[in-house]
C-alpha cells in the first residue's frame, strides 16, 4: 500500500483514494455504485444529514444552541457509522455475499 493512500473497504477492489480525503475508511465508487439502491441512498441521507447540521452550526452563534446542534449531529454521525459497519462493510467482508442479488438482477438486465 502506497503511503497517503486508503484502501476500498472491498478486499477484492485493488482502488485506493487520498488519504487527506478518507483518513478512516473508504469504499470507491465503483464499489459503492454496486451496493443495492438502499443501502446507497441510506449512506447519502445521513451525509446529507450531516453537511445540513455543519451549515447550521455555522451559522449559529447561541454557544447553547449550539452544543445541542452538535449533540444531534453526534448521534447522526453515529448512525452512519453503525450503517457503514452493517450494511456497507459487512455484506462486502462475506465472500457468500460477493454478487448480491440486486447486483445479480442489475447486471442480467432484470431491474
Ligand atoms: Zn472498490
Amino acid at each position: 500500500m502506497k503511503p497517503g493512500r486508503t484502501p476500498c473497504i472491498n478486499p477484492r477492489c485493488s482502488r485506493t483514494g487520498p488519504a487527506d480525503e478518507f483518513p478512516g475508511e473508504m469504499i470507491c465508487g465503483k464499489c459503492f455504485r454496486a451496493l443495492p439502491a438502499e443501502a446507497r441512498a441510506k449512506h447519502r441521507g445521513y451525509w446529507r444529514e450531516l453537511r445540513k447540521w455543519d451549515r447550521r452550526i455555522l451559522r449559529t452563534t447561541d454557544e447553547l444552541k449550539r452544543e445541542r446542534m452538535r449533540d444531534i449531529r453526534a448521534r447522526v454521525a453515529w448512525r452512519l457509522g453503525l450503517h457503514w459497519d452493517r450494511e456497507i462493510k459487512a455484506p462486502l467482508l462475506a465472500p457468500e455475499k460477493l454478487v448480491g442479488l440486486d447486483t445479480f438482477l442489475q447486471e442480467a438486465g432484470l431491474s
